[in-house]
């Protein structure tokens, strides 16, 4: 059904026991999310000092916690930096920006994953390492990023399914973004079509469902196959995948509503043709 190139690609428990040099050196961290959005992009932050530390993304299993308690397992006073061994911050990737919020009513900057860890940078006093801290998310935010991100998955099913275009990018904020198609037949008529369709889709309250998936697994859905899923590093073990059902499946690393229906009303705020074939489609969520 889908043959988009992969929103985001979750890359979960990889392989640990690579030895501490080469995982220092190694072009893509063991655990990391690095987006597809363009065939030839691949995440390459940059590493944070070697730490065993990792990191548990609770998003990834559940994007409706909005408090959590959590351990400091690393900080950086030049930075203003601290590592929690678990966190609910999204740290950004796949055209998703990061989470805002506040650890221990401090408020929370930044988040950026660097390696296995994902950093939280404080406009406030650091907590120590060993230290509890409570997290809260602006949930107001996050749950509009939920939304908008559903919202280009429904594009991305729609225009597969109804007109054979594939993604090749996209990027997306507070209730608007865009996504890039290969989509040469796209024109003025179409756009109000598509919207309808996508509006269709939102009514349909169709479930959105999220799980990981050994890669053999994964390797076995056709629909997932021919997403970019072989370009994932061989170290992989396991992918998350997430299914609108009956509209689209895509291995992806960010947060997302739980029901199409909660995404609310969708309009196409404008096109752009970048070329012949190239097309951008500009969403806007109320
Ligand atoms: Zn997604």
């Amino acid at each position: 059904m889908t043959d988009n190139i992969s929103y985001t690609i979750a890359i979960l428990h990889t392989n640990n026991n690579i030895p501490q040099a080469q995982q220092y050196r190694t072009v893509l961290p063991t655990t990391t999310i690095f987006t597809l959005l363009s065939s030839s992009f691949i995440d390459s932050r940059p590493y944070a000092p070697y730490s065993k530390a990792m990191t548990e993304l609770i998003a990834y299993s559940d994007a409706y916690i909005k408090e959590f308690k959590a351990k400091v397992t690393a900080f950086s006073q030049e930075e203003g930096t601290v590592a929690l061994d678990r966190t609910a911050f999204y740290p950004g990737g796949g055209g998703q920006p990061h989470d805002l919020g506040w650890l221990n009513h401090t408020p929370v900057l930044k988040v950026k994953r660097q390696g296995d860890e994902i950093w939280h940078q404080l406009g406030g006093p650091l907590p120590i390492e060993g230290e509890e801290v409570s997290g809260k998310l602006d949930w107001d935010r996050r749950y509009k990023l939920m939304r908008t991100h559903t919202a280009f998955h429904i594009l991305c099913g729609v225009v597969w399914r109804d007109y054979g275009a594939q993604v090749t990018g996209g990027n997306l904020d507070l209730l608007k973004g865009r996504m890039d198609f290969e989509f040469e037949t796209l024109r003025q008529e179409l756009v109000r079509e598509i919207e309808e369709k996508l509006n269709q889709e939102v009514a349909a309250a169709r479930p959105v469902q999220v799980r990981v998936l050994l890669k053999a697994e994964a390797f076995k859905i056709p629909d997932l196959i021919r997403t970019k899923i072989n370009l994932l590093p061989p170290n992989i073990k396991e992918v998350r995948i997430v299914e609108i059902v009956g509209l689209d499946l895509q291995a992806d690393g960010g947060t997302h509503v739980a029901n199409t229906s909660e995404v609310g009303l969708i309009r196409i705020s404008g096109y752009k043709s970048k070329g012949r074939i190239n097309k951008r489609i500009q969403l806007e969520i109320e």
